[in-house]
């Protein structure tokens, strides 16, 4: 299977060559075309198994083939550490770098206003840690009324790092109406309960 199998636009295709891979991963195979499909996802995935590009790529071209552009943050991917949302918004540039989709990074830690100039100039896909998410929203340079898309990622990782509270609240604040994709690398009951609370009829991706 090769990524032209997968009913990718001619900019992610473009992309994906540009990256070097050839195959998509199984994560990949599964998950692509059920979020271009606008199911909700289940998936059960480690890093290193290609699950940022799993999700990245059907984002970025649910966005980028529409024909009305609502201003505004369509896409939240709310992940638990710097790190991995740092390298969550670099694969949002590799794979979207022939599109016009726009993105950014927030995480605390650091000053906000390089993020806070960022949000202000028009963000689509927002990668975001936590705690800087919801100071952020307190201080109104977020608005998540428009968001469509909702990615949970390494949903675990944040019960042991005790973001789950956080976590909780944000769920308050987005829009009901959403697609959503939930990935962890395992399932403890107090994961599996937050999951069937925040998904709708999900298809389940394991690797
Ligand atoms: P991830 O699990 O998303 O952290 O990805 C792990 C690594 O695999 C990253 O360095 C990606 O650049 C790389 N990668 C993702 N998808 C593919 C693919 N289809 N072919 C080759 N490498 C890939």
């Amino acid at each position: 299977m090769a990524f032209t199998n997968l009913p990718l636009i001619e900019p992610i295709l473009k992309a994906v060559a540009h990256e070097g891979y050839t195959t998509p991963t199984p994560i990949q195979q599964q998950s692509i075309p059920l979020v271009l499909d606008g199911h909700d996802l289940l998936g059960c995935a480690q890093t290193g198994t290609g699950k940022t590009a799993a999700f990245s790529i059907p984002i970025i071209q649910l966005l980028a083939s529409k024909k009305q552009f609502r201003p505004g943050i369509k896409a939240l991917i709310l992940t638990p550490t710097r790190e991995l949302a740092i390298q969550i918004d670099e694969s949002l540039a590799a794979y979207g770098r022939f599109t016009k989709i726009r993105h950014t990074v927030i995480f605390g830690g650091v000053s906000q206003l390089h993020q806070t100039n960022a949000l202000k100039r028009g963000v689509d896909i927002l990668v975001a840690t936590p705690g800087r998410l919801l100071d952020l929203i307190n201080q109104k340079f977020v608005d998540l009324r428009n968001l469509e898309i909702f990615v949970l990622d390494e949903a675990d990782r944040m019960l042991d790092m005790g973001f789950i509270h956080d976590v909780k609240k944000l769920i308050k604040i987005i829009p009901q109406k959403r697609q959503t994709l939930f990935f962890s690398a395992t399932m403890p009951p107090e994961i599996q309960k937050l999951a069937d609370s925040l998904l709708h009829q999900p298809k389940y991706v394991e690797v």
